[in-house]
Parts: structure tokens; C-alpha cells; sequence
């Protein structure tokens, strides 16, 4: 049974999440935050599974994806959010006050909610690549780039985010090899004479990565091509994958409740305002585009002040 009701919970704890949580708090609109937890989420988000950042403004020196997420967290705190490390497994957006249920659990009512779930990499879905995640699989150069200086990396993907790893990863590697399943590639002109004007990248175009060896010696030794115009497979040794094909946005318990996209994105209008009052959304979870933790946070902050206008009205 719910206690009390809240004014405003926040779901998620990256930049869009905390940021949100800071202007709520000072507001005096003592917000609950699910940090999410238990179910494979990512506490503190992305950035906790980056090394350096060095875009975030106000840090010169560039500092630590974690330790700026210590930071955020420590911010929102300071002014009385309430963290909570659960997940949110159910919600009911139908009725006022809305309810969300807890991994453990608990139900919780609220006038309003901010939606901060941001997004996840995508996987091919093979079983060799789980079993290698960590062995030489990543899905972000930026955490894991430096630990293939001089070697052999395939990326994976064909869009603007293949394009800007395998750049980054040009860095380090001797050799970036970017697979694409079509024949043209789906990145942004200028992206794409980046990497083609690198001379360490090359491309293999209209074909798939159907496994990557070596489960039995636990590191990544190559991978297994197939050529889609011709039907035939080969294999490339390399020494590390790197998948970059896309993000999938975190709304599997928002489905029916709020409207998405067709990729799944929560659309919102008017600043940060999804198609049920009282509910908004910020960060990567509305936002494939820009994908930045400065977005995130400048979206986060909208959204408090969004609702700091809706429940003064209500
Ligand atoms: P995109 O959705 O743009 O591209 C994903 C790529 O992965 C596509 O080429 C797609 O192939 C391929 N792909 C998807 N699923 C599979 C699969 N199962 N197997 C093999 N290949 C697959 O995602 P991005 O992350 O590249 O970009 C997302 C957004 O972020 C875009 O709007 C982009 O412009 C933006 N962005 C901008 C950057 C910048 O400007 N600096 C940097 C990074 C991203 P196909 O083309 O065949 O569908």
C-alpha cells in the first residue's frame, strides 16, 4: 500500500536524472530518486562506464565519467533528494496521483514524475560476443580504446557513431577495420571522410559479423564475416570488436503508458512534456540524436522547472 504521497519522483540517476533532482530539490519539492539497481541497470548511467571526459564544462582538466557522477549524485543530496536503489518495475500513468512499483516491492504515489531512464548500446545478440564482452568486446572505444594500442580492432556499424570510434580508436590501433551490413553507409557525410581520409581505416561494406572467435581461449583472436552479396562467409583476425550500432532507449515499462516513437524514444513537446500531464521526460531516453551528458543535464534541469510549474498549477 502506498504511505504518502509524493510531489515528484525521478526515474534514473545519469546527468538528466540528478540534474533534475538538484533543481527539484531546491525548489523544496523533496523528489524521491530511483537509481535503478537491480534489473542490469547502469546507476549513475552512462558515464560510469567512461574513462575520461574532458567536454564536461567547468572541468578543465577533464575528470572521471564516475567521479562526476559521485559529484552529480552528492549535489542532489546536499539539498534533501531522496535516493532510492531500486529499479522501477510497473507504472500507472492513468490515474492521478500516478503509481510506480518497486523491485522490491513497494508502491509509490506521486502528482509527477520525471522519466531520466537514458539508453543502452545495442548487441549483435551472439552468444560468442557475450562471452568476450570485457575479453575484447566493448561497446564504447572511449572506455576501452587505450587497451589496443597497436593492435587490430574491427567497429562495427555504419552510422555516425562507427564512424567517430573507429576515429577515436585510430588513436591507438594499429589497424581499424569498420564492418557495415549495406553497401552505403548511413553516418553523416563529414564523418565519413573523417574515417575514409584516416589512414588507418579501412572498410568492409555489405557484410556481417556472424561470431566472434576465441570463446575457448577467452580472447578476442577474429571474426567470422558474411559476405551478403555473395552469400559466403571468411574470417578477419583481429584483436579486438567494437560494436557502435545504435542505442535502445530505456521505455520497456513505459509502453502504453506514455507516448514513444517508432524507434521507442519518449516523444515529448513544449520544453519537456510527454502526452500525459504531469509526466516529462529528459536525456537520452527523449534524445538519440545529441547523446551528450551536458544535454542530458540541460534537459534534466527543464524538466524540474517544468514541473515545478505544473505542480504550483495543480
Ligand atoms: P544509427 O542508428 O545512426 O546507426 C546504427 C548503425 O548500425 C547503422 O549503420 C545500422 O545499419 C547498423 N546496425 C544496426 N543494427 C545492426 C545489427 N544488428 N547488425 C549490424 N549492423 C547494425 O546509430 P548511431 O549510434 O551511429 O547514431 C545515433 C544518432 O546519434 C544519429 O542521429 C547520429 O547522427 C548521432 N551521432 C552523432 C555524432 C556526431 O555528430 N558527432 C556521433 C555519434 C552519433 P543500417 O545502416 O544498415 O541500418
Amino acid at each position: 500500500m502506498a504511505q504518502d504521497i509524493k510531489d515528484l519522483i525521478i526515474i534514473g540517476s545519469g546527468p538528466a536524472g540528478y540534474t533534475a533532482a538538484i533543481y527539484a530539490s531546491r525548489a523544496n519539492l523533496s523528489p524521491v530518486l530511483f537509481e535503478g539497481q537491480v534489473l542490469g541497470g547502469q546507476p549513475g548511467g552512462q558515464l560510469m562506464i567512461t574513462t575520461d571526459v574532458e567536454n564536461y564544462p567547468g572541468f578543465p582538466e577533464g575528470i572521471l565519467g564516475p567521479e562526476l557522477m559521485t559529484k552529480f549524485r552528492k549535489q542532489a543530496e546536499r539539498f534533501g533528494t531522496e535516493i532510492l536503489s531500486q529499479d522501477v518495475v510497473k507504472v500507472d500513468f492513468k490515474n492521478q496521483p500516478f503509481t510506480l512499483e518497486s523491485s522490491e516491492g513497494k508502491t509509490y504515489q506521486t502528482k509527477a514524475v520525471i522519466i531520466a531512464t537514458g539508453a543502452a548500446a545495442k548487441w549483435l545478440g551472439l552468444e560468442s560476443e557475450k562471452k568476450l564482452q570485457g575479453h575484447g568486446v566493448s561497446a564504447c572505444a572511449t572506455c576501452d580504446g587505450a587497451f589496443f594500442r597497436d593492435k587490430h580492432v574491427v567497429v562495427i556499424g555504419g552510422g555516425d557513431s562507427a564512424m567517430e570510434e573507429a576515429t577515436f580508436l585510430s588513436r591507438f590501433a594499429s589497424q581499424v577495420t569498420i564492418v557495415h551490413r549495406n553497401e552505403t553507409l548511413r553516418a553523416s557525410q563529414i564523418m565519413q571522410d573523417r574515417a575514409k581520409k584516416n589512414p588507418k581505416i579501412n572498410f568492409i561494406l555489405n557484410a556481417e559479423v556472424v561470431e566472434i572467435k576465441d570463446v575457448s581461449q577467452n580472447k578476442v583472436t577474429g571474426v567470422v564475416l558474411k559476405d551478403n552479396a555473395k552469400n559466403t562467409t571468411s574470417e578477419l583476425s583481429c584483436d579486438g570488436v567494437f560494436l557502435a550500432i545504435g542505442h535502445t532507449p530505456n521505455t520497456k515499462i513505459f509502453e502504453g503508458q506514455v507516448k514513444l516513437d517508432k524507434k521507442g524514444y519518449i516523444e515529448t513537446t513544449d520544453g519537456t512534456k510527454t502526452n500525459i500531464e504531469g509526466i516529462f521526460a529528459s536525456g537520452d531516453v527523449v534524445d538519440h540524436v545529441y547523446r551528450q551528458a551536458i544535454t542530458a543535464a540541460g534537459t534534466g534541469c527543464m524538466a524540474a522547472l517544468d514541473a515545478e510549474r505544473y505542480l504550483a498549477q495543480n
